[in-house]
């Protein structure tokens, strides 16, 4: 039977936050922000172990108690200078067999759910190629100009944004990534093998901490959890 792995690529540094501090090392709720998605991963029944990868040079996770966790949560030290290059580096140590399933998730979405999880697991459990989370687009886009304004109105009927888990088997992951690194999530890749992700509703709580204003609401929705 193929397994359930979860990935996170945690070797970026998230320079938009403005802070001396890598981005998922950040405070949030007394805890480093990587630490959130790790505890929902961990305690995610279906996943057999939660993969962390670190940059090569990384000296802080360490510095942290990850013990609560036990021997599910593996980091490996093996970023890359790309996100894709980080998660297929991953892959590789990870040695995961080709039918395995992977979740790649975010370390800077802390608002993750163990019903975002199950229902993203369902929904592919038997899928032919895999998907990932998103949200259909609900504001209207504008396409800037040069002169930062607006040059016209993108139409939004039928873009979603893309979240993370992305949900993939592990063989065909690696594949996609080898031949594809330059892309900004694992669905791209898989894309550009001419295959098409399944989109699963998730919701807008998953969001990704990108700027620092972001940190205090995801404090607020971690109270509630
Ligand atoms: O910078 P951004 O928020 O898009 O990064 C998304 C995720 O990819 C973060 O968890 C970040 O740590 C990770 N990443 C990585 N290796 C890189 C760049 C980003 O693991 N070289």
């Amino acid at each position: 039977m193929p397994e359930f792995y979860a990935l996170v690529p945690a070797a970026g540094f998230g320079s938009r936050m403005g802070h001396e501090l890598p981005k998922q090392y950040l405070p949030l709720g007394g805890k480093p922000l990587i630490f959130h998605a790790l505890n929902t991963l961990c305690a995610c029944p279906e996943i057999a172990t939660v993969f962390v990868v670190l940059a090569p040079e990384d000296t802080l996770f360490h510095r942290y108690d990850w013990s609560r966790f036990g021997e599910k949560l593996q980091p490996l030290y093996c970023g890359g200078k790309r996100r894709a290059e980080s998660v297929l580096n991953g892959l590789r140590s990870s040695e995961l067999e080709p039918d395995d399933w992977v979740l790649v998730h975010d370390a800077a979405r802390p608002c993750l759910t163990r019903a975002h999880l199950s229902n993203l697991i369902a929904e592919l459990r038997d899928d032919e190629v895999g998907g990932i989370l998103a949200v259909p687009v609900a504001d209207t886009l504008k396409r800037a100009n040069g002169q930062q304004r607006i040059a016209h109105t993108e139409e939004r009927e039928g873009l979603w944004q893309a979240q993370t888990p992305q949900m993939f088997r592990a063989g065909l992951l690696a594949q996609a990534l080898r031949q594809c690194n330059h892309v900004t999530d694992e669905a791209s890749a898989v894309e550009a093998l001419g295959l098409h992700p399944k989109l699963v509703a998730g919701d807008s709580s998953n969001f990704k901490v990108t700027y620092p204003q972001d940190l205090l609401l995801a404090e607020l929705l971690l109270k509630e959890k």
